[in-house]
């Protein structure tokens, strides 16, 4: 896989440094809480494992899963359900597991999901913004990484499903699309 990447935008080791980071800032945002800490499939899954073990606090924890790439690197706009969460969310305290945050229009119809659903506080943790690509307002309370507007690959991230076991986060040589 190594060969396939252009540049390397973040090690594992800056990794592991902002997920220490962010799960100390979530340790102290739910201090005397139980929040109901919610992944999204399938991007999130390596962060989420991360930042949960940085942060000493009780929390309950679920995996949604959302669909709207359909394997290629532009957004096709529509975000689907995919597979739900098992907990009731309504009173509690959400906070969203991201990957990356693009158009925001992952992020909007999660968030719009959780809040009909009456629940008491929704927050958004998100390993990258990328704030060029947005297209309807969504904001994260705690993010990693500002990224560039480039489409970027490893540590949950895939391209056509691949390259998600990646340790670190970075850009994929262009031949790479181009053989698809
Ligand atoms: P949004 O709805 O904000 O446009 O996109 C959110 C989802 O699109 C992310 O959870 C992620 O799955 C995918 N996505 C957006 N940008 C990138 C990128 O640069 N690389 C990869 N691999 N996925 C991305």
């Amino acid at each position: 896989m190594d060969n396939d990447i252009l540049k390397v935008l973040y090690s594992q080791n800056e990794i592991k440094e902002a997920c220490e980071r962010l799960g100390k800032q979530i340790q102290k945002e739910y201090e005397g809480k139980t929040p109901v800490v919610i992944g999204v499939l399938k991007g999130a899954v390596f962060f989420m494992a991360d930042i949960v073990r940085a942060a000493d606090t009780y929390m309950q924890m679920d995996f949604i899963d959302v669909s709207s790439y359909h394997g290629g690197t532009k957004s096709s706009g529509e975000v689907e359900l995919v597979t739900d969460i098992t907990l009731d969310v309504a009173g509690r305290d959400v906070l969203i597991i991201e990957d990356i945050v693009d158009t925001g229009q992952t992020l909007k119809f999660l968030m719009d999901t959780f809040a009909n659903r009456g629940a008491n506080s929704i927050k958004v943790c998100t390993l990258l913004d990328k704030p060029a690509g947005r297209l309807v307002e969504a904001n994260s309370d705690f993010i990693g990484f500002e990224v560039p507007n480039e489409f970027v690959v490893g540590y949950g991230l895939d391209y056509d499903e691949k390259y998600r076991n990646l340790p670190y986060i970075g850009v994929l040589k262009p031949k790479i699309y181009s053989h698809n």
